[in-house]
């Protein structure tokens, strides 16, 4: 069969469930197109796209000048390795580490490998500079993080559906409250090993829990107090979703290591990288780490115009404005509502919490009727709906979207 014949739906659903690892559970709808805040299936019925491949999609789908980034690039150089220079990479760190205002940067390709690649960082660090005993450092992180899946980062992950039959694990994670200034204070005050602490500045995965005002900048101001390198995941919330570039910027907190990915490609392209100044990054040396296709031509091509439509379309302010009025409209239905229980979110990523049981179907089933009434969004961790359309839509198609979900939900009231 020849790739672009025609398939249905269940046909593309029966050879994924046949041939592919079942590690994913899909919301049954097989699509084949994407263009701005729109998605088609197979069969040519249109969907908002309300999840943005989990936030990789700030740019929207298919957005024509990355598209066109990527096959002038394509067309020239795809792939050097980093054994020799190539003449896309080093402008792609000036322009990124200057976008950001770090001194430098690391680049690689999944979310995971960049969080990977902060822990060693941040390992280091610790060794060369702070001056911890060897393999004594430790790194905090908080309960309920979702950072990726390798061995090491589910080590430290609660979740144990992630975690369960995959050990031996990784050590030297301390786990601690998400939102707990005093816990973190108690491990940092009585503990002198501890050489990082790495949080997510709203949890995504975990349902989207924004902590308390203040924390952030708390967490860092705690971090400096006792020479801790504080490690901002902002994979999923960075740029321009929460209404800033960057989540931290809500709360003026630059932090010692930055980590990025998803829409750093604007979803074209796996593309991740890691963010610190030279007295932190400079610990990494020749051999020390690498990956083959991190820092790649297309890599480079495609992050760099990614970057500029965030800019040039003001994209962290829209995702603002129309994040105010989602909340706003989802607020007004909550108040006769007895299905949904609340609403919260910062920007364009936000999640509804369904009034029934963490193992209930209702979140699922809620999901399957915005489907057939045309909008696509995942429940996460049960009876949590996230909601995290691209960036680029307009006032209007919000307005359309809540208008949408607004009936669906009236469905399943009681
Ligand atoms: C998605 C995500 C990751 C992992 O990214 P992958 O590209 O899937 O490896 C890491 N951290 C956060 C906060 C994420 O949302």
């Amino acid at each position: 069969m020849a790739v672009l014949d025609h398939i249905s739906s269940q046909e593309a659903m029966a050879l994924e469930n046949k041939y592919g690892a079942q590690n994913y559970h899909p919301l049954p709808v097989v699509l084949s197109k994407g263009e701005g805040v729109y998605v088609w299936d197979v069969e040519g019925k249109k969907y908002y796209d309300f999840l943005s491949a989990y936030s990789s999609l700030n740019q929207g789908h298919c957005h024509p000048k990355i598209v066109q980034a990527m096959t002038d690039q394509a067309q020239r150089l795809t792939l050097t390795s980093r054994a020799f220079y190539n003449d896309m990479l080093g402008r792609y760190e000036k322009y990124a580490t200057q976008y950001f205002g770090f001194d430098k940067m690391l680049p690689m390709n999944s979310g995971a490998e960049a969080v990977e690649t902060a822990l060693k960082l941040c390992r280091k660090w610790a060794y060369e500079v702070k001056g911890i005993d060897l393999n004594k450092a430790e790194i905090i992180v908080c309960k309920n993080n979702f950072h990726g899946r390798t061995t090491t980062i589910i080590s430290f992950s609660n979740d144990p559906v992630a975690r369960k039959n995959f050990g031996p694990y990784t050590d030297g994670f301390i786990k601690i409250e998400y939102d707990n200034l005093a816990e973190l204070e108690a491990v940092l005050s009585t503990n002198p090993n501890v050489a990082g602490f790495m949080a997510e500045p709203i949890q995504g995965e975990a349902g989207v829990y924004v902590p308390s005002e203040g924390y952030l900048a708390k967490a860092k101001a705690l971090c400096e107090k006792y020479n801790v390198l504080f490690i901002a995941d902002e994979v999923q919330t960075g740029i321009a979703r929460t209404g800033k570039l960057l989540a931290v910027d809500h709360e003026n907190v630059k932090p010692d290591v930055l980590i990025l990915g998803k829409a750093l490609s604007g979803g074209l392209y796996p593309v991740s990288a890691v963010m610190a100044d030279n007295e932190i990054m400079n610990v990494i040396q020749p051999g020390n780490h690498g990956s083959t296709f991190g820092g790649n031509p297309i890599a480079a091509a495609v992050a760099i115009a990614a970057l500029e439509v965030v800019k040039e379309e003001n994209l962290a302010e829209n995702a603002d404005y129309l994040g105010k009025i989602f909340r706003a409209e989802m607020n007004k239905y909550i108040e006769t509502s007895s299905i949904v229980n609340l609403v919260r979110g910062k920007g364009l990523l936000n999640a509804i919490v369904i009034n029934d049981d963490e193992d209930s179907d209702t979140a699922w089933n809620i999901c399957l009727a915005l489907r057939d009434n045309g909008l696509l969004a995942k429940p996460t961790h049960g009876n949590i709906i996230r909601f995290a359309p691209p960036l680029v839509m307009t006032e209007e198609q919000l307005l359309d979207c809540v208008s949408i979900i607004t009936k669906t939900l009236k469905e399943f009231e009681e």
